[in-house]
């Protein structure tokens, strides 16, 4: 066994016994974290719950899931704390992710606790969409900045074999829904899928005409249980060669240099396009993420990482120094870019649901 995984071992075993020693040991203060590759971490994403009440086939393994037990996933005051501590060591934008966030009850008033905190300057919510209607109002009052809706096709049928589950025209009031209660840079995350809906680009595209949206065509990702294959990656290229052979598009420039998106704008649309080319190029260079699992693990990486255990450093009543020296130590390790699509595909250990998106 190398090193590392002999650290992350011990740790997962008895993380205040590893979180003290690293602390002593290491003398991690509070400052930015930065990693081997002097990539600075400042945006951090959190899993509130792994629940769901959609199952979409690129997410989800066919087979159902099984929810972590709630006493395994962390409460508002854990999360909170968390937060608090982050918001020290330099993150400035975190991101509410799932399961499906809107699931879980007060979502609002952890969104609107974590916005208070000193130092966050955005808290963001991905979401499927189907409950947005009735609490888009609530979230932005809460003090929500930014929102991206998932929607993976605008055919009612297709939609519901995509998702498992019926629901597009709830989606689409959300989105109305989150737009009337006056949130701007809305996004739409469409994954696309080769053979299933990726004769839909078009559409979307169209769908940034009169609303304004951004859609984000993503790639295809590899997780565990999701039975991606060559076929089913429609690569950057070729969406955007079957986009430019309807519309001219131009890029938008953006100054953030950890952006993921390559955005675009056909001229005279209220809104733009944008792709997430995860797959065949990946943008781990500019690559400022942290994540929070559903169920408390740290993770450097949306791919296979190492995993800490701050939901067992909490209970077990770590100091704030020992968790902070517990994520520092964990970013030291984090790779320089992720593995490729092949070694993805064979090493997937978690379902897209548990880690977050
Ligand atoms: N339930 C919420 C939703 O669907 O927006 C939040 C969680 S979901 C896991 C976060 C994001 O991950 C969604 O935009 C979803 O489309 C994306 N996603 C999930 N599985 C994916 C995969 N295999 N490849 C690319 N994106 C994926
Ligand atoms: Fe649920 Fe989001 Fe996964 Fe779809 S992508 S199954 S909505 S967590």
């Amino acid at each position: 066994m190398d090193n590392n995984i002999q650290i992350y071992a011990d740790i997962f075993r008895n993380p205040i016994v590893m979180a003290s020693a690293l602390a002593e040991n290491t003398r991690i203060g509070f400052g930015p974290l930065t990693d081997a590759f002097a990539r600075a971490h400042t945006y951090l994403r959190i899993a509130v719950t792994d629940r769901c009440n959609l199952r979409c086939l690129y997410c989800m393994p066919p087979a159902g899931v099984s929810w972590a037990p709630s006493s395994l996933l962390l409460t508002d005051n854990e999360f909170v704390r968390l937060c608090e501590l982050f918001a020290r060591l330099g993150v400035r934008k975190i991101r509410l992710t799932g399961g499906e966030p809107l699931l879980r009850p007060g979502l609002a008033s952890l969104a609107g606790a974590i916005k208070g905190i000193g130092g966050i300057e955005t808290v963001g919510i991905t979401t499927n969409g189907v409950r947005l209607a009735a609490q888009a109002r609530a979230l932005r009052v809460a003090g929500v900045d930014r929102l991206n809706v998932s929607l993976d096709s605008l055919r009612r049928n297709r939609f519901e074999q995509i998702a498992r589950r019926d629901g597009l025209g709830e989606v689409l009031s959300g989105i109305d829904a989150a737009l009337e209660a006056g949130f701007t840079g809305v996004k739409i995350n469409t994954v696309v899928m080769g053979g299933c809906n990726d004769d839909e680009l078009a559409d979307f595209v169209e769908l940034t005409r009169g609303l304004p949206v951004c859609v984000r065509f993503i790639e295809f990702m590899p997780f565990l249980g999701n039975r991606w294959c060559d076929a089913h990656l429609v690569s950057y290229a070729s969406m955007r060669a079957a986009i430019e052979a309807r519309y001219a598009i131009l890029p938008v420039a953006d100054p953030d240099p950890s952006r993921v998106a390559k955005e675009f704008k056909v001229p005279g649309f209220a809104g733009s396009i944008g792709f997430i080319t995860s797959m065949t190029e990946h943008f781990c260079g500019g690559c400022s993420r942290l994540r929070i699992t559903a169920d408390g693990q740290f993770k450097t990486c949306l791919f296979r990482s190492p995993e800490v255990n701050l939901r067992d450093a909490l209970r077990g009543g770590a100091a704030d120094e020992e968790i902070a020296a517990l994520a520092a130590e964990a970013l030291y390790l984090k790779p320089r870019q992720h593995a490729d699509i092949r070694e993805l595909e064979r090493r997937a250990d978690r379902s897209m649901f548990q880690v977050g998106g």
